[in-house]
């Protein structure tokens, strides 16, 4: 391969001048994936992947599961970013945020300096949409390695040196997939697990009443408690530590760890400075390509023309913030880069509920 590979929070010097340079903002499964395709169908273009974290390769699905799968924290992490970036053949620069987009110049703006781009992808991912309410800053979210690296260090911190046999009390704010998942993955832990949500019944939006009140029930079986109907409030601590979640039916629970797992949120913000349409995510066509040329977006933070229904949204573009639509489209975006246009076409996605105690799956 004719390409160096570099590990850097410096711009590469000779970007500006030299050659065909893609840029990829991100390094998660969106980044990763356009990255490996594209380098396999363009042994000789520029490749770089600028990521605000250090580029580490993992699945992120395994983080609502790594009890079951018995990972520690370090074993989810399947190759490290220099390494990574090495095996893929591409520059990497890590710890590097892109700040702003000069899609006129074609040029970003990042803390490492300016970079040059020929092609951009932006794979900058979603936020955790976060409850406005007192105590926030005691709540938790788990959306990437070290948020749950954080989360388990809060586990682990509440382990009793007189008395090692307890376990975390943690209670979840959501019963969606993520919170659901968490929920089984963490009473197979060993820990105390509540789960709050506003509906009657967990996964409501995406299962039938018989498959939730199934879910349910395994789960309760396994020892989860439910407060359902109901909402967080606020947070308040204790002179021991311990949290005292406040409910809207008046009821309090006490945990060691709370975490949100309440959805994400497309994120925009970058794209929005830069001019980009955006609505529910970062506006696609079929091809990928952003409303600014040469300008593509992939993954959670992507907004699909080809996912677009006339019953959801309007018709609107919508994201499909899930593993496989985020293949497909990494996919046929490399191939459009690489010079074949090809559109993005989703077939119908089966996604896994990773909640072993009642198997299930959804449509994404
Ligand atoms: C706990 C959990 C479990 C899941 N389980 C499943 C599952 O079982 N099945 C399934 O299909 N899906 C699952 N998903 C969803 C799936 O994992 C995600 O859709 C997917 O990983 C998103 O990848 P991404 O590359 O789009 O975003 P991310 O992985 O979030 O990557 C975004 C990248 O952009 C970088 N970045 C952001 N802003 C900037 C910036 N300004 N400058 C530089 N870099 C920036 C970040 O540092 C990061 O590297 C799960 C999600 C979670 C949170």
């Amino acid at each position: 391969m004719s390409t160096t590979t570099q590990t850097t929070s410096q711009a590469p010097t000779c970007a500006a001048s030299t050659g065909h340079t893609t840029v990829i903002v991100g390094s998660g499964l969106a980044g990763w994936t356009v990255a490996r395709e594209l380098r396999a169908l363009l042994p000789q273009g520029r490749i770089i992947v600028i990521s605000a974290d250090a580029g580490d390769f993992y699945s992120k699905p395994m983080l609502s599961n790594a009890f079951a799968l018995k990972k520690t924290v370090d074993g989810l992490v399947a190759m490290a970013g220099a390494a990574q970036a090495t095996k893929v053949g591409v520059d990497l620069m890590a710890h590097t945020d892109v700040r702003a987009i000069d899609t006129a110049a074609q040029t970003l703006h990042t803390s490492g300096g300016d970079v040059h781009y020929d092609q951009l992808v932006l794979a900058v991912g979603a936020d955790p949409i976060r409850l406005s309410m007192p105590g926030d800053e005691y709540v938790l979210s788990v959306n990437n390695w070290q948020d749950y690296a954080a989360f388990r260090a809060a586990l682990d911190g509440c382990t009793d040196a007189a008395n090692p046999g307890r376990r975390a009390r943690v209670l979840i704010m959501g019963a969606g997939l993520i919170g659901s998942e968490f929920a089984n993955d963490l009473i197979t832990g060993g820990h105390e697990v509540h789960v709050v949500d506003p509906g009657e019944r967990p996964l409501a939006a995406l299962l039938a009443p018989e498959q939730s009140a199934g879910l349910q029930q395994a789960l309760v079986d396994l020892g989860v408690r439910f407060h359902l109907g109901t909402t967080a409030t606020g947070v308040s601590v204790g002179d021991d530590g311990a949290k005292h979640v406040t409910l809207s039916n008046a009821g309090v629970v006490t945990a060691d760890v709370v975490l949100s797992a309440v959805g994400l949120r497309a994120r925009t913000a970058l794209a929005v400075a830069s001019g980009l349409e955006v609505g529910r995510g970062i506006h696609v066509d079929a091809m990928g390509q952003t409303s600014a040329p040469n300008v593509y977006a992939v993954g959670d933070c992507a907004a699909y023309a080809s996912a677009a229904k006339p019953e959801l949204f309007d018709g609107a573009p919508r994201g499909l913030p899930f593993v496989l639509p985020i293949m497909t489209a990494a996919k046929a975006i490399a191939k459009t880069l690489a010079g074949e246009p090809t559109p993005i076409v989703f077939a119908p996605m089966a996604v896994r509920v990773k909640t072993p105690a009642f198997p299930l799956s959804v449509q994404a």
